[in-house]
């Protein structure tokens, strides 16, 4: 699969400088930060600062060092907003149309605090 990533959109922005962020936790290959929009009391956005559209893309093409990167501060995330097996998350990446992506750089949600209902239509 070929992806054409756009160096204009928000969150390529936003690792650039160019757009203010509440960064809640940055490491040598990812950026996670809070949502301006929350939809729960912990709602954060997770992305790696390559240019990666979608999880696929980012599964697919990214490095060993930074999938490991970005799976270790989702967990570091987790762990500091006292996310535990007993009050458990939601963890959403929306991709393309179907998955009425907003933003066309790979991020994943992490919501926590509220039960969040289930999933539907
Ligand atoms: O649908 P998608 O997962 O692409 O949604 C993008 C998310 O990015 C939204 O939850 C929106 O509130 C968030 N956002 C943000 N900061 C921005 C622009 C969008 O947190 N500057």
């Amino acid at each position: 699969m070929t992806y054409s990533y756009d160096d204009q959109n928000i969150f390529a922005k936003i690792l650039r400088g160019e757009i203010p962020n509440n960064t809640v936790l940055e490491t040598d290959h990812t950026l996670a930060f809070a949502d301006i929009r929350p939809q729960a009391p912990t709602h954060v956005l997770v992305i790696p600062k390559g240019p990666y559209v979608t999880y696929d893309h980012f599964a697919a093409e990214a490095s060993d060092a930074e999938i490991v990167d970005f799976n270790r501060t989702v967990a570091r995330i987790c762990a500091d907003a006292g996310i535990t097996p007993d009050t458990g998350a939601r963890y959403i990446s929306n991709a393309g149309p179907d998955g009425v992506q907003e933003v066309p750089h790979f991020h994943l949600h992490i919501l926590a605090g509220r039960n969040m209902g289930r999933m539907v239509a």
